[in-house]
């Protein structure tokens, strides 16, 4: 599928650099454009990919400080510039345009709905996100701005797809540590979904195309991706059990939004070597998924891909019902009336304060 990625706030810009970086290692030439907005110059002096600050006359380029308001109305009040930006990027080769951000913080928390929106009245390619729920062990004013946002979010994107901080990265690695695992892993496993169908030589009919990754997220609402991946056997015959059980993992333990299973639709990816790519293996993984999602739109297809090991691709379409959803919200809800706590507190201290004087 051909995108162009726009990062918002910090993750926003590190996450679309490494997208971008992996697609043009991997010389699958699906990432057509990239570019990061913040309102921190200190965030983008770091990142190689094209660059706009915005925001200026409000912070002078110091950020926005976890405050997703300001993030909002900043990128509202400067919405006419960026999609000046913007345009002459997206040529009529995109098939679709991702708005990347960590959802937990203030630029990109209110950045990217708001941008969405102003890409969704212009271009008629869906403009879908690519979220970062904060892990249960960020900080309060994170799960709330993840809260707000993700419901904004949601409504305006064509779909969104969702990766939780506390999935993809190994137990017990610190927070930096945590990052540059998810991020990397984000990297490979969204960049592999979004090259299916690219730069494929060959293209048999079983090969994956762009329009069932648009077809599969037409639902709207909450995306999230699996992946497991297995050392290929010789031959197809071989693989046909390492399919399942890859599935299997992805689905289960491979997954960016972690007990999500009931999907409204389903997309199975297997790559590796053509020849070593089972067709019976991927028909009978993908009516597994059906089985498993509720789902009677699961499509599978394969990417074939010169490697030694072959990979499992779930794009479950439709998840907003997952119990992981419900958890992640009442913990941002939670976290919101703390908020107001602490605000109200901090208020009636200040009270104080002024009176003294
Ligand atoms: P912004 O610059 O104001 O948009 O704020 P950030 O992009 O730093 O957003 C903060 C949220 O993004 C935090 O809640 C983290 O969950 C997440 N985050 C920040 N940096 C990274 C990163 O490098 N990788 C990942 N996976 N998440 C990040």
């Amino acid at each position: 599928m051909k995108v162009v990625l726009i990062g918002v706030g910090q993750a926003g810009g590190k996450l679309t650099q490494a997208l971008a970086e992996f697609d043009y290692e991997m010389d699958f030439d699906a990432v057509r454009g990239a570019l990061a907005v913040n309102t921190a110059k200190t965030d983008l002096q770091t990142l190689d990919i094209e660059t706009q600050l915005i925001g200026q006359d409000r912070v002078r380029g110091h950020g926005v400080g976890g405050d997703n308001e300001l993030g909002a109305e900043v990128m509202q009040e400067d919405a006419v510039e960026v999609m000046d930006g913007l345009d002459g990027k997206i040529t009529a080769e995109a098939e679709a345009i991702f708005v990347v951000a960590g959802l937990g913080g203030g630029t990109g928390s209110g950045g990217a709905p708001v941008l969405v929106r102003e890409l969704k009245r212009v271009y008629d390619v869906p403009v879908y996100t690519l979220g970062i729920l904060p892990g249960r062990g960020e900080g309060s004013m994170y799960q709330a701005n993840a809260g707000r946002s993700l419901k904004t979010v949601v409504r305006e994107a064509d779909s969104t797809i969702l990766v939780d901080n506390d999935a993809w990265h190994d137990a017990g690695e610190s927070v930096e540590a945590a990052f540059d695992t998810i991020n990397r892993n984000i990297a490979q496993r969204i960049g592999l979904l979004l090259a299916s169908g690219e730069n494929v030589e060959g293209v048999g009919e079983s090969v994956v195309d762009s329009s069932e990754i648009i077809n599969t997220l037409r639902e709207g609402g909450i995306a999230c991706l699996g992946y497991a991946s297995a050392a290929g056997g010789e031959t197809a015959e071989d693989n046909i059990n390492a399919v399942t059980s890859i599935t299997r993992s992805a689905l289960f333990t491979g997954t960016s939004l972690p007990d999500a299973v009931t999907a409204d639709a389903a997309l199975l990816v297997v790559a590796g070597r053509p020849d070593a790519i089972p067709r019976k293996g991927v028909e009978r993984a993908r009516s597994w998924v059906e089985d498993q999602t509720g789902s009677l739109q699961v499509r599978g297809g394969d990417f074939p891909l010169d490697s030694d090991r072959i990979a499992a691709l779930v794009l479950l379409g439709g998840v907003e019902r997952s119990p992981r959803i419900d958890e992640f919200m009442e913990r941002a809800r939670q976290a919101q009336e703390e908020q107001e706590q602490v605000d109200h507190t901090a208020n009636f201290q200040n009270d104080e304060l002024d009176d003294l004087f």
